[in-house]
């Protein structure tokens, strides 16, 4: 069943989408969702051809997850999927399979931290990379001769937010392909392809999956000669998940609307709260009805994130509130059903100021994490 309710013929809701995405048709004494196939090698007599040769190249366990993402990015519109062993496996393999030495790449200056060491590898190709900033369509201004432009919207960390309709037109219309590193907001919040993305890139290890306990990442496209490449680079790299995760992230996937409503209901509960205390300056949050990206956002998300970015005054004052949380782990990482929470400037590479805190809302219930929050807060003011 793909994404339609067969007895009814009707398309069905994004919950039922979730519980059902990827299972293989029911066969009497298997289970619903088969297990991982360990396999680095599969019968084959004869001719060498697919679906399952050497373990590098396809796998059962992923086939199945591949349908599912490929279900959750662009209900009822004919996709393909690759999954990757992470998520910077996935933006390299866009990245490495499409642009050539002598072209062009737009990237977001504020994107994930990771970007800048992709940049100088790329460069490294004789690739020219351009970087211009997430907020106010930014990138639209160094797009002239580019190949491939790259969006992350929402920006990890600072929350920005472009117009990936208008950048996507604008983008195809100066002839560069478009990818979208949808990571933060999952296909729940937005739907990159159906906004005229064409890639739709997320790390898997974040909100996708949601328990902190694997990486992933998965590319998916409507135009299978662009399947084809990022398949092909993911055979020569060797970028493969392995049969254990891409079957836990398939399970992870049936909670993905339970966890996002949670996740994103709280992150909204947990902005306004914030929103009124006099020590927090800086506040972001999308779906914050005051936050500078909100009109774009509404017009592309349909839920906003569970991540929250706010500053504190100073390093000190960020550690003692960090230290002073209970329910809320001082980890990296976002997008889980615990709340974690980190001073990102002790990791250098994001322009934030020392007192910068992003903050990944789980699944607690909503009055336990604002409750934890107001009182580390009230404990970590000057000494
Ligand atoms: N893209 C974004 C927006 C991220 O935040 C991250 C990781 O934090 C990545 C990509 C890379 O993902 P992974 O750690 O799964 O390689």
């Amino acid at each position: 069943m793909t994404g339609h309710d067969r007895a009814a013929g009707r398309e069905t809701g994004e919950g039922t989408r979730a519980v059902r995405a990827g299972l293989p048709e029911p066969v009497k004494y298997e289970p619903t969702l088969p297990g991982p196939v360990f396999a680095a090698h599969f019968h084959l007599p004869g001719e060498p051809t697919g679906p399952y040769t050497y373990g590098r190249d396809e796998n059962p366990t992923w086939t199945l997850l591949e349908r599912a993402i490929g279900e959750l990015e662009a209900p009822g519109q004919p996709t393909e999927t690759v999954v990757l062993a992470s998520g910077m496996a996935a933006i390299s393999a866009v990245a490495f399979s499409q642009l050539r030495a002598g072209d062009v790449a737009v990237f977001p200056d504020d994107g994930y931290q990771a970007l800048p060491l992709l940049h100088d590898q790329l460069a490294a190709y004789g690739i020219e990379v351009r970087t211009a900033p997430t907020g106010g369509n930014g990138q639209l201004r160094v797009l002239d001769g580019a190949k491939l432009l790259w969006i992350e919207t929402p920006s990890n960390p600072g929350l920005d937010i472009c117009d990936i309709r208008e950048l996507a037109a604008r983008a195809h219309a100066a002839g560069a392909l478009v990818a979208v590193d949808n990571t933060l907001a999952t296909p729940l919040g937005q739907r990159p392809l159906t906004l005229g993305a064409d890639f739709s890139v997320a790390s898997d290890t974040k909100g996708m999956t949601g328990h902190g306990d694997l990486l992933l990442g998965h590319v998916t496209v409507t135009d299978p000669a662009l399947a084809a490449s990022v398949r092909r680079w993911r055979k020569i790299a060797g970028a493969i998940p392995g049969p254990m995760e891409a079957w836990l992230a398939h399970r992870s996937l049936a909670t993905l609307q339970l966890r996002n409503d949670r996740q994103c209901a709280t992150a909204l509960t947990l902005a306004h709260a914030l929103s009124e205390r006099p020590e927090v300056s800086g506040l972001r949050y999308p779906g914050l009805p005051g936050d500078p990206s909100h009109r774009v956002a509404s017009l592309q998300m349909r839920r906003y994130g569970s991540v929250v970015s706010f500053q504190l005054p100073g390093r000190d004052h960020a550690e003692r509130f960090l230290d002073g949380l209970r329910l809320v782990d001082d980890a990296t990482s976002f997008g889980g059903v615990r709340s974690t929470a980190e001073r990102r400037g002790r990791w250098g590479g994001d322009a934030v100021p020392e007192g910068f805190i992003r903050f990944s809302v789980g699944a607690e219930d909503p009055e336990d994490l604002v409750a934890d929050v107001l009182r580390a807060l009230d404990g970590s003011g000057p000494r």
